[in-house]
């Protein structure tokens, strides 16, 4: 049976999203367009606790920012909405009656100083790591050790209590993960979490698992920490009697450090100046603000594109893509299952790479604000003109004015290295010679302006390459940039005699 494809970002709003939240709904959104399926987005947002003001705003602007657009969600509407956890309640209850009636879950009256006790008195008989299991269970207040006329009066007195579910003592639990393959699991290893609490709130697992099918997932892709509750989710969908329709797995590499020890942080971004979320976040506890990528100047299509490499290759040496290039060649069978280094010199180097496939004049219309700000406003054409060749260097626009500005206005110093190193009384007559030999030229193309170059070096039999650092520094003050017989043709021939005079005024 082949089902229409459907997948979800399920994201719970207790913070920003990070770069790894932001390349999971990557990857779903990918996989979804792919094979010509959905991607939904669901707030799984049942933990009161843990709910952060404003953080399901920021994931929903992320998303749009980086392009990845649901086709359902609380935003885009669609047949099995609502679309957020808190707006469902009424959903998940009855799932929770069904398992206790068929037996496989139970209610549990424990109190928080009960399970306290219960881990302090496994922990001195030397238990590892104390849990309520098929072990414990039999020790604790629940409707498996209680006599039933007790349960009852306990729920109808409306004493507070959790549905936990009911793990099978010795079971292997197996499922394979598109990523991974098969992974197995001995049930004894495992707790019997709670599904439900008596404030009428579902817990994530239940949630998860009922909204997952109700909404018709077909492929949960997620994060690898969620694989350790892959198991549990297997017997939720074998209890509730969903395993037939019950979705392929894919659990994500982590993404670790530069030095690749460790899971990517946001104290990691913060000490060493790079991003590890798509837009600046201010932290409503500390009031601390982590910059976001959209605020360092990142593209979307070149944060996309980091992401989409940080645990998945194409098979080739291919780099830069496009989302849509993207969605072509993406496939789960190519994401690896080893851990993805984050690397801050290659996420420059890809949102160069976007810079350089930008249109010129796409370019000129975001420079220009800052051309502005800077006193400067030419005409659209030059801009565009100039960001063709400053782009060729730059790696945000943010640096164009900074690697640019000569453009625009005639350099105030020289760099003062060069100068030292090559300025002469040779020099002084060699820049003589050339500026006439400039203002003589009737055309001024690129071609040209390299010509009288060559000719002037010849003619006073100096080699080619000596002055040209030194012409660079006279027109734009720098000792780096573009290709420089592009850029002093755009200078333009007036201007450049008119600097050439003013350098060689100003160093004699
Ligand atoms: N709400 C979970 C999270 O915050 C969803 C995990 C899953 O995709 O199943 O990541």
């Amino acid at each position: 049976m082949s089902r229409e494809v459907r997948v979800r970002f399920a994201p719970s709003p207790t913070g920003p999203l990070h770069i790894g939240g932001v390349r999971t709904a990557l990857y779903n959104y990918l996989f979804a367009k792919k094979n010509k399926g959905h991607f939904i987005l669901r707030i799984e947002d049942t933990d009161q606790n843990r709910y952060v003001k404003g953080a399901e705003e920021y994931i929903r602007e992320a998303l749009h920012w980086a392009g990845i657009h649901p086709d359902e969600g609380p935003d885009a509407s669609g047949p099995f909405g609502p679309y957020r956890q808190s707006e469902r309640k009424e959903h998940y209850e009855e799932y929770a009656e069904r398992m206790i009636a068929e037996g496989t879950a139970y209610y549990a009256f424990d109190t928080p100083e009960d399970l306290e006790e219960m881990r302090d008195r496994m922990s001195k008989a030397g238990v590892p790591n104390p849990k309520y299991d098929h072990v414990s269970r039999e020790y604790m207040k629940n409707s498996l050790t209680l006599p039933a006329d007790e349960v009852k009066a306990r729920l109808s007195n409306n004493d507070p209590y959790v549905i936990r579910i009911k793990v099978p003592r010795k079971e292997e639990v197996r499922l394979k993960d598109m990523i991974r393959g098969w992974v197995v699991v001995q049930s004894g290893q495992l707790d019997d979490k709670v599904l439900f609490k008596s404030d009428g709130m579902p817990t994530y697992h239940l949630a998860n698992i009922v909204d997952d099918h109700l909404m018709k997932i077909t492929h949960v892709i997620r994060g690898e920490e969620w694989l350790p509750s892959a198991p549990l989710h297997v017997l939720l969908y074998r209890y509730l009697g969903w395993e037939e329709t019950m979705p392929e797995f894919a659990h994500l590499p982590l993404i670790l450090k530069p030095d690749g020890k460790g899971k990517l942080s946001k104290r990691d971004g913060a000490k060493g100046g790079y991003p590890v979320f798509p837009l600046n976040w201010k932290d409503p506890e500390s009031g601390e603000t982590f910059t976001g990528y959209r605020e360092s100047g990142y593209f979307p299509e070149a944060m996309v594109n980091i992401l989409a490499m940080l645990g998945w290759n194409p098979g080739d040496n291919r780099e830069v893509f496009s989302i849509d290039e993207l969605i072509d060649t993406f496939s789960i069978e190519k994401v690896s299952k080893s851990g993805a280094k984050f690397d801050p010199e290659k996420a420059r180097w890809y949102n160069q790479q976007h810079l350089r496939h930008k249109d010129d004049m796409e370019l000129a219309h975001s420079f220009r604000p800052i051309l502005r700000e800077q006193g400067v406003d030419p005409e659209m054409e030059y801009i565009a003109a100039a960001c063709a060749l400053i782009k060729e260097k730059a790696s945000f626009i943010n640096e164009f004015w900074e690697m640019g500005s000569f453009f625009f206005k005639a350099p105030e110093e020289y760099d003062q290295k060069v100068i030292e190193k090559k300025w002469n009384a040779e020099a002084l007559k060699f820049f003589v010679r050339l500026k006439e030999n400039l203002y003589n030229l009737s055309h001024f193309t690129a071609e040209d302006i390299e010509n009288t170059y060559k000719s002037t070096a010849d003619n006073m039999g100096v080699k080619g390459g000596q002055y040209m650092q030194l012409f660079r520094v006279l027109v734009s003050g720098l000792s780096y940039g573009p290709a420089i017989f592009e850029m002093i043709s755009l200078l333009g021939q007036k201007e450049i005699v008119q600097r050439l005079d003013a350098a060689i005024e100003q160093l004699q």
